[in-house]
This record gives C-alpha cells, sequence and structure tokens, in this order.
C-alpha cells in the first residue's frame, strides 16, 4: 500500500518542494494538498505548482483533507502547526512538523499530542543536518572545557525567525553534550561595550540574505587552536528528501514524539 502523504502550506517554499518530492517518491501518494483561507492558490492543481497537474485540489478544509491520510507533512506557521495536529490527534493521522519558531506551549502542546499519536519533528530534516548533530556531540564532549563555543547561520531574506530552528538545535546538542543549559548560557547577537567574554556562553550570530537556503557553523575556538563544523544546504531538496524518509519511518511507530536521530538510528 503506498503511503498517503497530505502536505500543509502546499503552495509555500518547502510546500512546492514536498509536492514535488511525493509525485516523484516510490511508494508514495499525494492524498491532500492544504493552504489557508484566503490563500491565492486554492482550488487549484496541487501538481501545477510543480510543472505537472496530479489530479489533487489545494483545499483549506483540514479535516476532509486529512480522511484518508495517513501523514501530513507540515511546514507551515506555528499557529497552523498546532491546529493541524490537534486535528491530526482526533482522526489518528500522523504528523511530521518541520515548521519553526514554537514558544513553550506550543512545544508542550506537541508532546502532549504525542501521547496519542506518533508525531515526527526536527526542526531541520536534512539527513546531513542531522549528522552534523552528531558530529558535534562528538566535538563537544571530546573537547570539554576551554574552547569558546559560537554559532553561525545564515537563510534568505525572507525567513522570519532567528536564530534558525537548526543554529538552536545547534546549541543544545553542544550544551547538553558539555553540561550546560542553553537557557541559561546562550547570548544572542552582542553590541556595545559587552565586556570580555564569560567562560561557558554558546554565542549566535544571524545572517540574512538573498536566496540563501541555509548555512550553518559552528566554531570551537580554543587557546592556539579552532575547529570549526560547517553544514551549506545548496536546495530544499534535502529537507523535502528527509522528511519523506521520516514519514515512511513514523508510520511503523507506536504514538511518541521522535525526531531524525530516532529515523537515522542515533539512538
Ligand atoms: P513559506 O514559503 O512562507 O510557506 C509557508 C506556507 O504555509 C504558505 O503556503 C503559507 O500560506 C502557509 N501558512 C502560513 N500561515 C499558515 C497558518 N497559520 N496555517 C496554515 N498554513 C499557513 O515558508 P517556508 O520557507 O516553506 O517555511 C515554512 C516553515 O518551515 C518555517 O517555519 C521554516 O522555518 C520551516 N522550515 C523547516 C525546515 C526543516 O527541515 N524542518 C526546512 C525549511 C523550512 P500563505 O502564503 O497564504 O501565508
Amino acid at each position: 500500500m503506498p503511503l498517503n502523504v497530505a502536505i500543509a502550506g502546499a503552495s509555500g517554499r518547502m510546500g512546492r518542494t514536498l509536492i514535488e518530492a511525493v509525485l516523484r517518491g516510490e511508494d508514495m501518494k499525494l492524498a491532500a494538498a492544504l493552504d489557508i483561507a484566503g490563500n491565492p492558490h486554492l482550488g487549484k492543481d496541487a501538481g501545477e505548482l510543480v510543472g505537472a497537474a496530479c489530479g489533487v485540489k489545494i483545499t483549506d478544509d483540514i479535516e476532509r483533507a486529512l480522511n484518508g491520510s495517513d501523514v501530513l507533512i507540515d511546514f507551515t506557521r506555528p499557529d497552523g502547526t498546532l491546529r493541524h495536529v490537534a486535528l491530526c490527534r482526533k482522526l489518528g493521522v500522523r504528523p511530521v512538523i518541520g515548521t519553526t519558531g514554537f514558544d513553550d506551549a506550543g512545544k508542550t502542546a506537541i508532546s502532549d499530542a504525542a501521547k496519542n499519536i506518533a508525531i515526527a519533528m526536527a526542526p531541520n530534516f536534512s539527513v546531513g543536518v542531522n549528522v552534523t548533530f552528531k558530529l558535534l556531540e562528538t566535538a563537544a564532549k571530546s573537547l570539554g572545557k576551554g574552547y569558546d563555543i559560537e554559532i553561525i547561520e545564515a537563510h534568505h531574506r525572507l525567513k522570519i525567525d532567528a536564530p534558525s530552528g537548526t543554529a538552536l538545535r545547534m546549541g543544545e546538542v553542544v550544551a547538553q553534550a558539555t553540561g550546560r543549559d542553553l537557557k541559561q548560557c546562550a547570548i544572542y547577537g552582542r553590541e556595545g561595550v559587552t565586556g570580555e567574554r564569560k567562560d561557558d556562553t554558546i554565542a549566535f550570530s544571524t545572517i540574512r540574505g538573498g536566496d540563501l537556503v541555509g548555512d550553518h557553523t559552528v566554531m570551537f575556538i580554543g587557546m592556539g587552536e579552532r575547529l570549526e563544523i560547517t553544514h551549506r544546504s545548496s536546495s530544499r531538496m534535502n529537507y523535502a528528501t528527509g522528511a519523506l524518509r521520516a514519514a515512511q519511518w513514523v508510520m511503523g511507530k507506536p504514538r511518541g514524539l521522535y525526531d531524525m536521530f530516532d529515523v537515522l538510528g542515533f539512538r
């Protein structure tokens, strides 16, 4: 049986890439394409967004769209995703959540929904980025104290949240690996007379411009040496491919909240 995939935010940048990936994919079918009320693409054939009609019309009737879907891949905005997740919980559909920028209440609502359904969620579905998380964990543990950690990320000029969810996750990974709490030690940008760098802080810098898909560098800066781990995305297709891998994987799982470390077998 092919996997029946619904895609939220169908006409968005990630939505279009996901439609292309599903239409090209094996053992999967585009079951539904969603967008919000007022979106100019409602009623159009989803396939036309990527060059070839496929017979699935873009709709804002979420409940009807989810009936008949196995998974909902959602790269939209936090408020929309939370509404979709509540419906997925009611209907037993498995969400694959790529949306970033959730506040603590939003994250709690998702964890709560995972008491009833299996959810895959990642701030970055790229397989390469998740391998980078693993490398960061190893580097941070092995280097130990004595290295200042700086995280730099660069994205396109239309991105509306900062630092990126991926940069924050990188911060969490290195903080956890070195026994720190990111909430206590993060520094977001610097200005004016900042004083000397404090030990144990983890600092973030953000660059926004043009059509940059997404670059992340973590620097471990010691006395006499610097280690840099960098990942660069050149196309959104790597996120879509990872999200589809997560969608196939999560179908075989019991209720719970999973991430790409689970999907890739890193736990
Ligand atoms: P985008 O181009 O702005 O697309 C967002 C789509 O969601 C649009 O179709 C938009 O419709 C729709 N939307 C907006 N608000 C909504 C709501 N409240 N309910 C339902 N749908 C809504 O954005 P994008 O670049 O594709 O990114 C979307 C999200 O994915 C962002 O949070 C981004 O950070 C994240 N992202 C994650 C990964 C990952 O691997 N996890 C990778 C890339 C991006 P309108 O155009 O009508 O507003």
